[in-house]
């Protein structure tokens, strides 16, 4: 293992004081991220303010052999951020990378830096009458560099994609430190392989995202939040169909909730209502946004009686407020903190393709009742784009390693399921080390091929977070 303090001298004399952290107290939030799951202890942890610094970090560390972890906003789920428990990783923050470096109004653009967390980037956007449309409910924390190394979805998708779909250009500073400009802003550029889509999702280990071009849009002047009971996941479904069609696709999320779920979160969370005065079987929070001359309000009347007359929707409330729509919403998001604290559970971010959401849901919950009846079903997700939470809270009390058996059937068992419906077994929250396993266990002999030939052309030497997503 390398020298801890020779290391870290160098790691000053490139940065300076404010660029490494030293002291203890201060190291332990670099040590984990927000799942919790994993900790670990790093060689050193460097904070450069530039990308200039992050390159001059990343050839110390190719001429000295040490491998590099970059971290964001803690956020991630699968533990791709964290050191491993070796004490020979550099954790690389990139929190002091945070300036917006332009907005271009008429293109519809920004360039943010990559340690710019995620809702200044939204009040950026809107102090110039734009809206980034990527939003998570760890908005607050998470930053778009690690939006981007894991290609970050979130409630807006099904209209304006995956972080994948909003990203014009990128800047990363490879594996020995050179720095690949891809910073630009174009709409269409068609001339062979598009590189930035390799480090998008790469989870950090084939580079690390020091700057993005993100796409911009007009910001909506009118939204509808719609909460709504309805009696079946089925019922649900037509819903979202027709509402694709009737909003004129204007629809910009459809998040599904079992009653259950409701319980959970105003169990957990204080100062939440009931979202509706009787109780129903599945919940649908529902938005619908514009700008310009349409009239979203009637239109979302009209939509709604329409489909109350045919059955199926049980009770609803458009919301009247923005206070009551942030109230809908912190119901939703509220949910992966009502998890949290009930302790280790099981979280997946499955997908199948939507119209088989009916029937997966129906099996899943027929194969758990069967095979794990202590663990308790917490199921949701953002249906309108086929991906669901299946995740699982095992019974209070019960000793460590029947959790940990109970939690690992469980997941086998909804994998398994997934592969029957040819979904994915990550539709969000990526690999990282937590899910390293099953990804291998999927991939063809072309998958390995082309994976390897990828992450070893451009990191020849292993050394950009070794041993996340795959060996
Ligand atoms: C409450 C909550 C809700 C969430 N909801 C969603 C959701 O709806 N949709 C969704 O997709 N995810 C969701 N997530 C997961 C998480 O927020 C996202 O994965 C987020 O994009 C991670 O960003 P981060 O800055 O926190 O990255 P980190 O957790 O710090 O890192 C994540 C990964 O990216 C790599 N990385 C970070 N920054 C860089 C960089 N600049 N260059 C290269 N690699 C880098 C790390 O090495 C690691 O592998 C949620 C998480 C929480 C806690």
């Amino acid at each position: 293992m390398k020298n801890q303090g020779q290391f870290s001298s160098k790691l000053q004399e490139l940065l300076g004081p404010q660029g490494v952290v030293t002291d203890p107290s201060r190291l332990a939030r670099y040590c984990a991220d927000w799942s919790g799951d994993l900790a670990g202890i790093p060689l050193a942890v460097a904070r450069p303010a530039d990308t200039a610094g992050v390159a001059a970090v990343l050839r110390l560390c190719a001429g000295e052999g040490v491998p590099v972890v970059p971290q964001g906003g803690h956020t991630g789920l699968v533990g791709g951020a964290v050191p491993s428990p070796s004490g020979n990783e550099l954790v690389l923050s990139l929190e002091r990378l945070d300036r917006v470096r332009s907005v271009d109004p008429v293109n519809f653009s920004m360039v943010a830096e990559a340690g710019c967390v995620l809702e200044t980037l939204h009040c950026v956007a809107q102090e110039h009458d734009l809206l980034l449309p990527l939003s998570l409910g760890a908005k607050g924390s998470c930053q778009i560099g690690g939006n981007i190394a894991t290609n970050a979805g979130g409630v807006n998708v099904l209209r304006y994609g995956m972080a994948r779909d909003l990203v014009l250009g990128l800047e990363v500073v490879l594996p020995d430190g050179r720095i690949w400009n891809g910073l630009r802003s174009l709409r269409k550029n068609n001339t062979g392989y598009d590189l930035k889509q390799l480090f998008i999702g790469s989870e950090g280990t084939l580079g690390v995202v020091t700057a993005a071009v993100l796409k911009l849009f007009p910001r909506p002047t009118q939204v509808q939040t719609v909460m709504l009971g309805l009696d079946s996941v089925s019922a649900a479904m037509g819903l979202y169909a027709a509402a694709r069609r009737d909003l004129s696709d204007l629809l910009s999320a459809f998040e599904l909730m079992p009653r259950g779920c409701i319980d959970l979160t105003l169990r957990a969370i204080p100062g939440l209502r009931d979202p509706l005065p009787t109780p129903a079987p599945v919940y649908v929070l529902m938005e619908a946004s514009a700008c310009g001359l349409v009239d979203l309000a009637e239109l979302t009347e009209r939509f709604l009686a329409r489909r109350m007359e045919l059955g199926g929707i049980l009770d609803g409330i458009v919301a009247t407020s923005q206070a009551q729509a942030a109230d809908f919403w912190r119901i939703r998001e509220g949910l992966v903190e009502a998890q949290h604290r009930h302790g280790r559970h099981l979280r997946t971010d499955v997908s199948v393709p939507i119209s088989c959401l009916p029937g997966f849901l129906e099996q899943a919950d027929a194969e758990l009742a069967r095979h794990l009846p202590a663990a308790l079903p917490v199921v949701y997700g953002h249906v309108g784009d086929g991906n669901i939470h299946y995740n699982l809270l095992p019974p209070k009390g019960l000793p460590e390693a029947e959790v940990h058996a109970l939690l690992e059937q469980g997941e086998a068992l909804i994998f398994a399921l997934v592969d029957r419906f040819g979904g994915s077994i990550s539709a969000e929250h990526g690999i990282g080390r937590v899910k390293r396993e099953p990804f291998e266990q999927r991939l063809s002999a072309e998958d390995r091929d082309l994976l390897r030939a990828l992450r070893s052309g451009i990191d020849p030497h292993n050394r950009m977070s070794p041993g996340r997503l795959f060996a």
